[in-house]
């Protein structure tokens, strides 16, 4: 993880020793790296630099708004799946013509917000969803432009939860009712077809279900052309993997040299939407070691961090490095587990590691969390969400601060029939 490193025996985020920042702020937290996030998305702008794409940043893989305000000042755009995404984007500042906007189940109040503020486009899951559009824009009197997100039936060699493109999965539209769409397009007056967009999942190492995915894309859009429909966007989505554990990722230079042949015969704007590969490895989870329990199975690490803050784990049994934040060359490493206080046995963030022999007290950072980790949180169990920490050189600042007890119970009542 680049800027997350050691300096003598302490753990250091950029400029700022961690535990400096534990101290400040007490644990559990997230901490992240701003030059971690404008550093990827500048990386991957570079490698395409030819075609000059909008990069959209995947909102809901940290959606934090200073976050969002870091990557909306060096120029990138914003994919949002809510209504809740667009309000967060706009409060970063972005242009509403840089708001791409996927997702299923979009109801009519988010597809008016999104309408009335003038977002780029709709990325259109079903056939349904181009009908509540068009019937949404024809009452506000304002056209809307979309995408049509099509299902290309490819597998995307990772895990299943991840994966989108295959056409068991929800997502998207198969080719055929997809052009059937795009030869009908006149029956909608108020909405505006003009664009392609396809996400095949997430955490994919390798070009290669790319590669299979945008050839079919190529292929599905050069009939389309062929029979008068003029695209416009060409959208290809998120996926880029990283590096958890010793994943060897393809870098944006290595995907940019399989991906623009594909494309450079066609004069399309392209859109890509990374989420992971701008956020994954710029933050962690910092957690401190509760208690340590030895039975004759197992040894068991007791962390004051959980499940609900960091669910990956549990979820799809992620792998997330484990890093003591101060360094003790005088503990031997053991296998342990490393969990959570919840009362689940599925709150674990790791199983059977060799780590060290931590002690009490001890803070632990859990690498790689910078995506899906805040974001994925919830209060199981009555735990407030805990706060989140941007460093940017040799300062930090709380960008979220930890929710109180308070916090989570405002809004219950007790109802009169039971007073
Ligand atoms: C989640 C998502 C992304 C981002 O995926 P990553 O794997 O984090 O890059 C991009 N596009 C859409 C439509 C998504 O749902």
């Amino acid at each position: 993880m680049r800027n997350f490193d050691y300096k003598k025996n302490d753990l250091y985020c950029e400029s700022v020793a961690i535990k400096d920042i534990a101290k400040k702020v007490g644990t559990p937290f997230y901490v992240y790296s701003y030059k971690s996030f404008t550093d990827s998305y500048t990386e991957l702008a570079k490698a395409f630099k030819s075609i000059k794409p909008l990069i959209c940043y995947s909102t809901k893989a940290n959606s934090n708004i200073a976050v969002l305000t870091a990557l909306v000042k060096k120029g990138s755009g914003l994919d949002i799946v809510s209504g809740g995404e667009l309000y967060r984007a706009l409060k970063a500042g972005v242009k509403p013509n840089k708001i791409v906007y996927a997702g299923v189940g979009k109801t009519d109040e988010e597809i008016k917000f999104a309408i009335q503020k003038g977002i780029l486009l709709f990325n259109v899951e079903s056939a349904a969803e181009v009908v509540a559009i068009n019937r949404v824009a024809t009452k506000l009197k304002k056209k809307a432009s979309i995408s049509i997100r099509v299902n290309p039936d490819v597998s995307a060699n990772t895990h299943d939860y991840i994966t989108t493109g295959k056409k068991e999965s929800k997502f998207g539209i198969d080719m055929d009712t997809a052009r059937a769409l795009f030869l009908d397009k006149n029956r909608y007056p108020y909405v505006n077809m003009c664009g392609i967009h396809v996400h095949i999942g997430s955490q994919i190492t390798t070009g290669e279900p790319f590669v299979r995915a945008f050839r079919k894309v190529m292929i599905f859009v050069t009939n389309l052309e062929n029979q008068g429909i003029k695209i416009k966007f060409l959208n290809l989505g998120g996926g880029l993997g990283i590096t958890y554990d010793n994943e060897k990722p393809q870098t944006a230079a290595e995907y940019a040299s399989k991906i623009l042949p594909l494309i450079k015969s066609k004069k399309f704007k392209v859109i890509f939407e990374p989420g992971r590969f701008i956020a994954g490895n710029a933050g962690a989870f910092v957690t401190q070691v509760l208690y340590t329990k030895k039975t004759e199975a197992k040894n068991f690490i007791i962390v004051d961090g959980a499940m609900n803050d960091l669910i990956r784990p549990s979820l799809y049994e992620a792998y997330h490095d484990v890093k003591p934040v101060m360094k003790n060359i005088k503990l031997k490493s053991i296998k342990s587990d490393i969990v959570g206080p919840i009362c689940e046995t599925g709150d674990f963030f790791a199983k059977d590691r060799r780590v060290p022999d931590f002690q009490d007290k001890d803070l632990l950072a859990i690498m790689s969390a910078g995506a899906y980790g805040f974001t994925m949180a919830s209060n199981y169990n009555t735990r407030p969400r805990v706060c989140e920490v941007m460093v940017k050189g040799n300062q930090f600042e709380v960008i979220r601060k930890r929710e109180t007890i308070e916090d989570l119970v405002r809004g219950e009542k007790i109802p009169s029939f039971l007073k």
